[in-house]
């Protein structure tokens, strides 16, 4: 890869995708995306986009291997501290907050139990994508848990009997409903972020940043 290229990641497929490729286009980035392209070459600047889960990311900018990242603040905040645990580096710079993917990250427990608090979750088994947010949180109220880490279809842990409560991301609540749950205690609110790598770029490529920076938050404005 040239690296003289200012190089973004972004999701593949998923929330996040279409606001961010829009977002992009907006900026004027004339991108040809396929499908199946790992790297999308922007046609009129010299960037190259990266289509990733939105889960490697943050990893990427940490790792310097990429210059600048979207992704989700619940993302972001839970690889940090997954890597602090891990003695990797966690540094990176703030951008941008961005407009969409908003969510957050909340209890929930089947619809029939009496919720009393917190407290009621010592000892319990909570099924969740981010295990270390939720420990945290927990952790500040004086609780402890047994997590039970799934990466998808939380939601159906308490009904399959794997947990008894689950701990997950959250934005009409349909789903919550669906499966019979009820939302009883936020965690973390969150949103798109747009990150930098805590490294010093080549001047052409912090240029190019330079530049786009500011017509991004145009873009932000005029849509508010
Ligand atoms: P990937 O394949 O990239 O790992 P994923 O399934 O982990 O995708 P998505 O469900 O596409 O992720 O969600 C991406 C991000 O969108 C979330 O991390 C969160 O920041 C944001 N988001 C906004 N609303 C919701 C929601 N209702 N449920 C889940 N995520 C949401
Ligand atoms: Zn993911």
């Amino acid at each position: 890869m040239d690296s003289k290229r200012l190089r973004i990641a972004m999701q593949k497929s998923g929330r996040l995708s279409q606001d961010s490729q829009e977002l992009l286009k907006s900026c004027g980035f004339k991108i040809n995306l396929r499908e199946d392209r790992l790297i999308a070459h922007v046609e009129n600047m010299p960037i190259d986009i990266l289509r990733v889960r939105d889960d490697d990311i943050p990893g990427l900018v940490m790792d310097k291997v990429v210059d600048l990242g979207i992704v989700g603040e619940n993302v972001l905040e839970e690889t940090m501290l997954e890597r602090q645990s891990q003695g990797l580096a966690t540094a990176f710079k703030k951008l941008k907050d961005l407009d969409y993917g908003g969510c957050r990250l909340s209890l929930a427990i089947p619809r029939e139990q009496e919720w009393t608090g917190v407290a009621a979750l010592q000892g319990k088994k909570i099924a969740t994508t981010y295990p270390h947010l939720l420990k945290r949180f927990l952790a500040e109220q004086g609780v402890t848990f047994k997590p039970v880490l799934l990466t998808g279809s939380v939601e159906v842990a308490p009904r399959a009997g794997l947990a008894d409560a689950i701990c997950d991301l959250v934005s009409s609540g349909a789903t919550l409903e669906a499966n019979g749950l009820k939302e009883v205690q936020v965690i973390y609110r969150s949103k798109a972020t747009l990150i930098q790598a805590d490294t010093e770029l080549y001047p052409e490529k912090q240029k190019l940043v330079d530049r786009l920076l500011p017509r991004l938050e145009g873009m932000l404005q005029a849509r508010e």
